[in-house]
């Protein structure tokens, strides 16, 4: 990089919601980032509604989570729940869905739910608040370049048409599913194709509100229809009372205008309503996994790196998981306490969660409403189908199984064997790779209040020389720590150990009880030595 300074230590490409929110990890950490965001004004489309607990703990410690929750569009007293539907909305078949409350226990904080640019906003209100965070709106990032000392992009104005170079010890691509800097920086991806042309409708309707009355607290309804292979009809809420957005397979070649979509929503809803449309859209269904998140100083998160339709609400949330991973790992490697095996491991720990989320979750969802809209219909045998509806009402494994954990990780002290991945059982014992269920410690304090920035180590009853033993290991290797320190036995109990070693994104690196412990050997693996 010869010949020219770094404007920040990070350049991320893309100030979508994944992009700030990078950003705003890296600005807490005390890392600097340049965002390169080719439009000025914010994309108003509705998409990436459902933000689960995982989401609501990141937005919390990104210390915008009080505004999110007030910027919500649907009253909270309404609710924020699902249903699945068979045929159409008001045929009478339908239970409730994605019930994320089933879960709650094992998160610090609630679900939420509010239209994609509304939680724009706020990252980027929360964004402005950070000195550490520079953000260039109207630029479009072209090139993405590499040497031992750098990486930077170039960049032109759309307006005027200038061109310009921004430089840093990384780049980010966070610049969506079409990601530029994924192709330039040479990641190859690998695709899935549905084969399926899928249209994005955002309509305003009253009459649409009354016939959903029925269902109150409800605020998205999925509609198996025979006829789509197991492909959804699908309807959220964007505000309480007037606006939506749906989304469906349609046929191959369908535009703008040669469809009836009106006669669509009709359909599926199994009712007429007033409608009045403010945007239609395509695009192809299809699932895409970046075949390694990163190329030497460039890496990609969110969409660039993964993307997928949105059943079940992953998509935006996994890239937020992504860009708190990627964030502690990118200041430990520039604050010096943490290795490159530490960067690589973002791949290594990224991929095979979202690898398993679209085969484990998104694809099944898909092939078990197939196998099930092929076996029952109740023009067939009302009575087989009704057995068979209401055992499918009982299933919650959308929610109970999906447990994204790095539990094969070459940063975590897991078991020997194990394999990361997204599925699992939740469970409020301590387990190496595993998300930290929260605790009330002795004192009332919740334990996620008690966390520090960096690495913290729960000490539950345990020998205090081998406590300092592990402070004294920190320093050593400065890495940022505290000591949570607590003599409830029931905590020891439920987390199955005396000893639990929390990541800075609250993943669990190591437990034990410290008998034959190596304080050094487990902070030198959980930081990529
Ligand atoms: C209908 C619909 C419903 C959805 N519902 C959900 C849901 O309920 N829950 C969920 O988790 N997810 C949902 N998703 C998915 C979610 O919207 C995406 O996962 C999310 O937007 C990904 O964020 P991102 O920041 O990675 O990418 P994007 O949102 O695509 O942002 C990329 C940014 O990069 C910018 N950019 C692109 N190229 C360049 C360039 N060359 N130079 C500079 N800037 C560039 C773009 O302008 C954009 O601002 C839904 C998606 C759709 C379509």
């Amino acid at each position: 990089m010869s010949g020219f300074g770094k404007n920040s230590d990070v350049v991320i490409v893309g100030g979508g919601p994944v992009g700030i929110a990078l950003a705003i990890e890296l600005a807490q950490r005390g890392i600097t980032s340049t965002v390169v965001e080719r439009y000025v004004s914010l994309q108003e489309i509705p998409k990436g509604q459902n933000l689960n607990q995982r989401t609501m703990e990141l937005f919390h410690f990104w210390g915008a989570e009080e505004r999110l929750r007030a910027a919500r569009t649907i009253p909270a007293s309404y609710g924020i729940g699902g249903l699945t539907a068979y045929g159409s909305l008001l045929s009478g078949y339908h239970y409730d869905w994605l019930r994320r409350e089933l879960v709650q226990e094992f998160y610090f904080r609630k679900p939420e739910r509010l239209p994609q640019q509304e939680t724009e906003r706020v990252l980027r209100a929360r964004a402005s608040e950070l000195e550490q965070i520079d953000i260039h709106y109207g630029w479009r990032a072209d090139r993405v370049f590499q040497d031992d000392t750098g990486a930077w992009v170039e960049a032109e104005n759309a307006e005027t048409g200038e061109t310009r170079r921004f430089a840093g010890s990384y780049v980010v691509g966070c610049d969506g599913a079409h990601s530029t800097m994924r192709e330039r920086a040479g990641i190859t991806q690998t695709r899935n194709d549905h084969d399926k042309l899928m249209v994005l409708l955002v309509f305003r309707s009253t009459g649409l509100h009354r016939l959903l009355e029925s269902f109150p607290g409800k605020s998205f309804y999925c509609v198996l229809h025979p006829d789509l292979k197991g492909y959804w009809r699908f309807f959220g809420r964007v505000d309480l009372g007037s606006s939506w957005f749906f989304h469906a397979p349609v046929p191959p070649g369908t535009t703008k205008e040669n469809f009836d979509f009106k006669a669509l929503l009709h359909e599926a809803v199994g009712a007429p309503f007033d409608v009045a449309f403010d945007h239609i859209g395509f695009w192809d269904l299809r699932i895409a996994t970046a075949d390694d998140y990163r190329n030497g100083r460039v890496f990609v998160a969110g969409d660039a790196a993964h993307s997928h339709p949105p059943y079940g609400g992953y998509g935006i949330n996994t890239g937020f998981e992504d860009a708190r991973n990627l964030g502690w790992k990118l200041a430990a490697r520039m604050q010096g306490w943490g290795s490159e095996a530490l960067l690589d491991s973002y791949s290594a720990e990224r991929r095979p969660v979202f690898a398993s989320t679209a085969r484990d979750f998104i694809e099944r969802f898909i092939q078990d409403d197939r196998r099930f809209l092929e076996t029952w219909n109740p023009e067939k045998d009302r009575t087989e189908f009704e057995i068979h509806w209401t055992e499918r009402s009982r299933i919650t494994s959308e929610v109970s199984a999906y447990v994204p954990n790095y539990a094969g990780s070459p940063a975590v002290s897991g078991q020997p064997g194990a394999q990361s991945g997204a599925t699992g059982e939740h469970r409020v014992q301590a387990r190496a790779g595993f998300h930290l269920t929260p605790r009330v410690l002795s004192s009332g304090q919740n334990v996620y209040d008690a966390l520090g920035p960096g690495f913290s180590l729960i000490a539950l009853g345990a020998d205090p020389h081998i406590v300092d033993a592990f402070r004294k290991a920190a320093t050593e290797r400065s890495i940022p720590f505290v000591v949570v320190e607590d003599d409830s036995q029931d905590n020891a109990k439920a987390y199955g150990a005396r000893l639990v070693l929390v990541r800075p994104d609250q993943f669990v690196a190591w437990t034990g009880d410290g008998e034959t412990v190596d304080p050094d050997a487990v902070l030198a693996k959980a930081t990529g030595s």
